[in-house]
């Protein structure tokens, strides 16, 4: 084998791949076209080039992630105070504003952290494929195992996996716009070009992350990773941050919001502050200064953005662990409200590994396997050793019937080898296959929906639908009926496998051959998941291309649809406006033979129809339908394609994933509201003590600016994140779908802020009055006081807050271990504050007495008591039964 490859890949000096001839480029690349590289020499060229990767955009780094936290101006103020506490001599003040500091730092990052991990490492498990040729045989590889000289086969749908120079093309479409702009594809062709031509014009040349939209081809690849066309102008273009969903923009907005009415009441306390102050010097100035400040930190929901990532990291993360990948951060606002479901059949409800069951009206058996064996596009591919069918699922089923039938393909091949090929068309319903024949006739193989090939025959009328009568009888029993044909082809019908158009003319007149019926079982998992979705108010549609009886029986099996009125063929469906179809869409629970632009009308009518869609799709033409969708869902085992251009990825391409998805999304989406509503009675709380403190004009403020920090520290550090880490209620799949456009702070959430705020202001102002005019409590005492009050009562409301729409008493308070662990260290470190010595003299706290803490901890209670309360009422209301359960309805 040629081993002076050293210029491979970079080309450096030589003229260009796209001008020079197929044999040089062979032997440049040290490659024979039929059996590819050798294991040896891949072996050899990886260590040589390294993994076919894209250098990524620049990830960012956990130090970045963290001196970021630093940027933040509440955390710079607080470091400004920290100074200027040091600076006037109260060292332990400066201390405590710096840990106050840190700690906030340190929970923000934590959860940055947290998400962008999460996201990073599920982006990387899809893994891009790409089919080689070596060794004489064909292997499914990770395209970054790819190295230059590798024989690849590129197919409609897939990704390019590398740059390559084309060696065969059957009206291969490829979309560039990636490198060029230009979103129209460019049709390929093999022909050499001379002179210098830009990238647009490379027509002979495939360039790694284009798209194939269309047709087929084979290429060797010539360079592969940094060295590739993408990979050289990678930085420009690779961008990793993550958009922020809408309902994160709104929740962000809000933020913003409240930041600037805390600021405004920051700089109205310092002021009054002063104001109130009967002597001004540099001691009250600082005092104010860091009470402004204590109250702007603690009031600022600054982690919220943070919070909220974690919220969806954490559902993606449970997605995931039921096979799902969510590829764009979905809000959880679209999943939660998620109100029809647009289902593929085949293989997402159906095991997708079919088998044929029956032969029908075939008299001529081995021309007819050898025809299902031809009309195919599945291949063998070799995978740990041994060889294995790998297709679509109808394919693989006619391959493996074929083969156990005796076939053997490599004779066949040799008695018939393959000219073209007219691929499986969610059009046209059938694969064409060309091929030559020892007596020099050629011959076209068809198999593909027997409607669609009995009306290109020229049975009689009779005939035609005596054969259709039987189709029916079987698709009524639930089997997938395909049909077989043949035509021998004139003289005078040449074989130009770029002709596409020329060679569909060519199928007609032909001879049937029989039919097959196909079994494929129902999921075992998707009944109940179907139930699951009913009684969540989501409506499950099946969009299939398949045969409306057989879809019928299968929906039957599955307990969707209502009888035949019930599903509609894509023929129907193009007989309705638009307006007709959004008006009769409501009872169609099963569309049949189905074509892609139908997927989109649907979506399309069940949009206008105010319904959030999720659907699912696999081929290359589904991309546009899945874009148009609120959710879109690409199967696991569909093409590059569909799977970028979804938001949710079926792994193991199962439906019941699509339901698990619904249900974390509803719980993220519960979750982020508890966490808003957490965050904001807390900030509002604490504002409004020390502004009414300063209005009553009293000498010692109800709390201090370093106990407000320590408060802040125990409220909005771990508790926060604990509640992104709530399991979710159990009943959450038994009501409906969130509205589309719901209100995290809808009027419970307020009611809490607010309500829930102002009688706690009001009983801790009256506390605060009372200790300080009828007891002899020292400063320091009510402080603590109220310290605890604030900071304490907090531990205890989390659990009420833990199911907004259940009572205290129905609620689990176990089933969140991060959420317990965050209360043990919140009272752990209220304890500490109030109890030891140190921080007794370091920041004046008072160890409370028995009485005190008594009174405290019923005051908590008490404060649970009231949240119930506002619970109870919105339950009373109706609040959590304000979507009807359509589906149960019906
Ligand atoms: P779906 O995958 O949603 O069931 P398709 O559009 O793929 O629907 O298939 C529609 C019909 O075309 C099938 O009912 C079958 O008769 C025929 N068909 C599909 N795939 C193949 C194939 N690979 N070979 C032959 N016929 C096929
Ligand atoms: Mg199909």
């Amino acid at each position: 084998m040629n081993t002076s490859v050293s210029p491979v890949g970079s080309n450096e000096g030589a003229l260009p791949w796209y001008s020079r001839s197929a044999e040089d480029i062979f032997n440049e690349l040290g490659v024979h076209p039929d059996t590819g590289l050798s294991a040896d020499e891949v072996i050899a060229r990886r260590v040589q080039y390294g993994t076919n990767e894209i250098p990524r955009g620049k990830k960012v780094q956990w130090w970045q992630l963290l001196f970021g936290q630093f940027k933040s101006p509440l955390i710079f103020i607080l470091l400004i105070a920290a100074a200027m506490s040091a600076w006037l001599g109260e060292t332990a003040d400066a201390v405590v504003i710096m840990i106050a500091a840190i700690v906030n730092a340190a929970v923000g990052f934590w959860q940055e952290f947290r998400s962008n991990n999460t996201f990073e490492k599920l982006q990387a498990i899809i893994k891009v494929q790409s089919r080689v040729k070596r060794d004489g045989k064909i292997f499914d590889i990770d395209s970054k195992d790819l190295v230059p000289g590798d024989i690849i086969v590129i197919k409609a749908g897939m990704k390019v996996p590398a740059d390559a120079r084309l060696l065969s093309a059957q009206e291969l479409l490829i979309n560039e716009a990636l490198l060029t702009g230009e979103s129209f594809p460019v049709k390929k062709q093999v022909r050499e070009i001379s002179g210098t031509a830009g990238v647009g014009d490379r027509k002979n040349m495939l360039h790694m992350g284009t798209i194939a939209e269309k047709g087929g081809g084979t290429g060797v690849v010539c360079a592969t990773g940094a060295l590739s066309e993408i990979g050289q102008i990678a930085h420009l273009t690779v961008d990793t941050k993550e958009e922020a969903t809408p309902l994160q923009e709104r929740l962000e907005q809000l933020g913003k919001v409240i930041s600037i009415i805390v600021i405004v009441s920051a700089i109205v306390i310092f002021v009054t502050g002063i104001w109130e102050a009967k002597t001004i010097n540099t001691a009250v100035l600082v005092d104010m200064f860091e009470t402004a400040v204590a109250v702007a930190v603690a009031a600022i929901p600054e982690g919220l953005p943070a919070a909220l990532s974690v919220v969806l990291a954490i559902a993606a993360q449970r997605i995931f662990k039921t096979s799902g990948l969510v590829k764009k951060l979905i809000g959880a606002e679209t999943l939660g409200s998620t109100s029809v479901i647009c289902t593929d059949k085949t293989g997402t409800l159906t095991m997708g590994k079919m088998s044929v069951e029956k032969s029908l009206r075939v008299l001529d058996a081995s021309r007819a396997e050898l025809v299902i064996a031809f009309s195919n596009e599945a291949i063998i591919v070799e995978k740990d050793g041994k060889s294995e069918v790998v297709g679509e699922a109808t394919d693989v089923a006619k391959l493996e019937y074929y083969l156990a039938k005796g076939g053997n393909l490599e004779d066949a091949n040799k008695n018939y080898p393959r000219l073209a090929i007219l691929p499986f068309d969610e059009e046209e319903k059938y694969i064409a296959s060309y091929h030559s024949s020892s007596d020099g006739a050629n011959f076209a193989f068809i198999t593909g929906a027997p409607e669609r090939l009995v009306g290109l025959t020229e049975l009689s009328d009779t005939e035609k639908k005596s054969i259709l009568d039987e189709v029916e009888e079987y698709a009524k029993k639930g089997f997938r009926m395909i049909g077989v044909a043949e035509r021998k082809l004139e003289a005078s019908q040449v074989v130009d496998p770029e002709n596409y158009e020329q060679l569909r003319g060519y199928v007609n007149k032909l001879n049937f051959l029989g039919l097959y019926a196909l079994r494929d079982p129902i999921r075992e998992d998707v009944p109940e998941s179907i139930k699951i979705a009913q009684r969540a108010g989501v409506r499950v549609i099946m969009v299939t291309g398949d045969h409306k009886l057989t879809a019928l029986a299968i929906g039957t099996e599955l307990g969707m649809g209502n009888g035949p009125d019930s599903a509609m063929e894509g023929s129907e469906l193009d007989t309705l406006s638009d307006e007709e179809l959004a008006r009769r869409i409501g009872k169609i629970d099963i569309f049949a033979r189905v074509n892609p632009k139908h997927k989109m009308r649907i979506v399309k009518a069940l949009k206008d129809n105010g319904e959030v869609v999720a659907m699912t799709g696999d081929g290359v033409n589904d991309a546009p339908a899945l874009k148009a969708a609120d959710v879109g869902i690409a199967v696991g085992s569909g093409s590059d394609v569909t799977k970028e251009a979804a938001d949710l990825v079926l792994l193991n391409d199962s439906f019941t994933v699509i339901t698990e998805a619904i249900r974390q999304g509803r719980i993220a989406f519960d979750n982020m509201r508890k966490v808003v509503i957490f965050l904001f009675m807390g900030s509002f709380t604490e504002v409004i003590i020390i502004l009414a403190a300063l209005i009553l004009r009293e000498d010692i403020l109800p709390i201090t600016a370093v106990l407000i920090l320590w408060a802040n520290v125990i409220e909005d550090g771990f508790p926060t994140v604990a509640l992104a880490f709530e399991p979710g209620d159990d009943g959450i799949m038994e009501r409906g779908p969130y509205k589309r456009k719901e209100l995290i702070m809808d009027r419970m959430g307020w009611s809490f802020v607010y309500i829930q705020g102002l009688v706690t202001d009001v009983i801790l102002v009256g506390i605060y009055l009372y200790l300080l005019k009828e007891t002899n409590y020292t400063a320091e005492h009510i402080q603590t006081f109220i310290f605890f009050a604030l900071g304490a009562d907090a531990l205890f409301i989390i659990f009420s807050l833990k199911n907004l729409g259940k009572s205290i008493f129905d609620i689990n308070y176990r089933n969140n271990k991060y959420l317990l662990f965050a209360v043990v260290i919140g009272f752990a470190i209220v304890l500490g504050v109030i109890y030891s010595p140190f921080m007794n003299n370091a920041i004046g706290t008072y160890p409370l007495t028995t009485f005190d803490v008594v009174f405290l901890l019923s005051l908590g209670v008490f404060k649970v008591f009231y949240a119930e309360i506002i619970k109870w009422w919105y339950r009373a209301h109706g609040y959590f039964k304000r979507e009807p359960v359509l589906q149960m309805a019906k």
